[in-house]
């Protein structure tokens, strides 16, 4: 569902993908690890067309995302959910207002009569019913992680995006995220490419692991694989 070819992106001198490669297939989650600042965030921002890479090629569901429209980026945005870091809610919207937002942007693929029923879906979706009409300074920060979730998931995406799902949370509320994501994936079958440096994390979620070392995925493989590595490089990641 995704494929990004040898992808060069640098600021200056400083050379941040040098050649990355990635391929996402179809119902998979795909972890990947990577040091703070080796470019994790960069390549998102590519992939989603938010930033323009220097060389190399993304595809998007059998879309080479170069040659779309701004109306065509657009749309194919409504297939990628994003998860980040920090919950990101609108704090002056409620919680029903803050699922709303990316209904209304997108009334070409969703009938507005049925926002109600979306996002009563949505928010059943992650046990959060009752919320609806409250202002996210209410939630507990685990809360607000669900309904950022819930938002993520509002326009009923192929492909789902995590950067660090789980960072800043107790390990209880890590949990139930982790069990969150699985059961989203069971359900809807997406594809996800989580980004994370909590290995538990990647231990319970990953079908397939990558690992990002200067600017190039350095290695592939399942969580036994890599977390068993000689390599002290790859040993590094899993401390
Ligand atoms: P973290 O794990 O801390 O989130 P990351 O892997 O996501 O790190 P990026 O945010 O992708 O890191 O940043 C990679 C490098 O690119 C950093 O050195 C950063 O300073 C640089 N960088 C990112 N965006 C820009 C920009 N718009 N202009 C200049 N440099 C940038
Ligand atoms: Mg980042």
């Amino acid at each position: 569902v995704l494929e990004i070819k040898d992808l060069y992106k640098g600021f200056g001198d400083l050379k941040v993908l040098n050649g990355f490669n990635l391929e996402l297939y179809k119902g998979e989650n795909l972890v990947m690890m990577g040091k703070s600042g080796s470019g994790k965030s960069v390549m998102i921002k590519c992939m989603v067309g938010l930033m323009q890479p220097d060389s190399g090629n993304i595809k998007i569901l059998g879309k080479d995302i170069s040659t779309l429209s701004h109306q065509e980026m657009d749309e194919l945005r409504t297939e990628i959910g994003f998860l980040f870091q920090g919950s990101a809610l609108y704090d002056s919207m409620t919680v029903r207002e803050n699922l709303e937002f990316p209904l209304r942007r997108h009334t070409d693929k969703f009938d507005l009569k049925n926002t109600d029923e979306l996002v009563m879906e949505a928010l059943r979706n992650v046990g959060l019913e009752h919320t609806i009409d409250q202002m996210p300074e209410e939630l507990s920060g685990g809360m607000q992680r669900r309904i950022a979730f819930a938002r993520a998931l509002i326009l009923q995406p192929q492909i789902i995006l995590y950067d660090e799902p789980t960072t800043g949370l107790d390990p209880i509320t890590s949990k139930e995220i982790i069990e969150l994501m699985q059961t989203i994936q069971d359900k809807y079958n997406t594809s996800s490419l989580i980004i994370t440096h909590d290995v538990d994390c990647a231990r319970v979620i990953s079908n397939r692991m990558i690992l990002l070392l200067d600017g190039i995925n350095y290695v592939e493989g399942t969580f036994e694989e890599l977390s068993n590595s000689k390599d002290p490089k790859i040993k590094a990641f899993f401390k």
